[in-house]
């Protein structure tokens, strides 16, 4: 954990200019009410490679056999999905939406983008409460609101200045950068339920480009609010996914 933390570090230097005028709305992970800054000991993950393994590595209790192989860092470019959905609402404002993920990651982004579409026409999701039609367009397209699915160090730099610790996710102007670690391995609070942690995650970061900021678990027992930083923990609350 400590070593991921070289790496933004390092590219907040670089990056610094030409990333402040994206960010005019407040990104993710600015606005922790936590102290605790980038490292967030509290996102654990069990992470069996870094850009320079230490041999103290723990051998890893993971209940899969085979988790899948996410490189730290790739190259920068992207594939683009093809899969276009329009939304089956008749009004509402109408936000195009396009899935990109970068290259060398071991997810299809037709696969990717069928996924999210199914999670933002949910009735449970914003559409309705925001009386908005998300239509997915394929690659060649232009969109209102691009998701990223990239490695961690991608996600960091796409996320500055706002600090992402090589785990987290975050919404950074009109692009949503999820952390391909937390696409394919998910977060404590959800267990194995991937697909639950993937609506999750969808639902939180455009809830952000959507306005939303955070919430905390109001109560004991409670559902947790989507716009709770479940990917750190729900507290006394229950993870739920969804903001309706
Ligand atoms: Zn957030």
């Amino acid at each position: 954990m400590v070593l991921a933390l070289t790496v933004p570090v390092a590219m907040a230097v670089r990056a610094a200019t030409p990333q402040d005028q994206a960010t005019i709305a407040i990104p993710d992970a600015v606005v922790e009410p936590t102290p605790t800054p980038s490292v967030t000991p509290t996102v654990e993950v069990e992470e069996d490679e870094g850009p320079e393994p230490t041999p103290e590595q723990r051998p890893d209790p993971k209940k899969k056999a085979e988790p899948p192989r996410i490189p730290e860092r790739g190259p920068g470019t992207w594939q683009t999905s093809r899969f276009a959905a329009e939304s089956d609402r008749g009004d509402g404002r109408t936000v195009r939406v396009r899935v990109r993920v970068e290259k060398t990651l071991p997810i299809k982004a037709d696969d990717a983008a069928k996924e999210a579409a199914k999670i933002l026409h949910d009735d449970r999701s914003w559409q309705r409460s925001e009386n908005l039609r998300f239509d997915f367009v394929g690659s060649g397209d232009s969109a209102d609101l691009t998701i990223n699915i990239a490695t961690p160090a991608t996600t960091d730099k796409n996320c500055l200045p706002a600090r992402t610790g090589g785990e987290l996710s975050c919404r950074n102007g009109n692009e949503v950068n999820l952390n391909a670690k937390r696409w394919l391995l998910g977060a404590r609070a959800y267990g194995d339920d991937m697909e639950n942690y993937r609506r999750y995650l969808v639902n939180h970061e455009v809830g952000h480009f959507l306005g939303h900021g955070h919430e905390g678990c109001p109560a004991a027992g409670e559902r947790a609010p989507l716009m709770m930083q479940q990917t750190k923990g729900v507290g006394k609350c229950k993870p739920y996914p969804w903001p309706n």
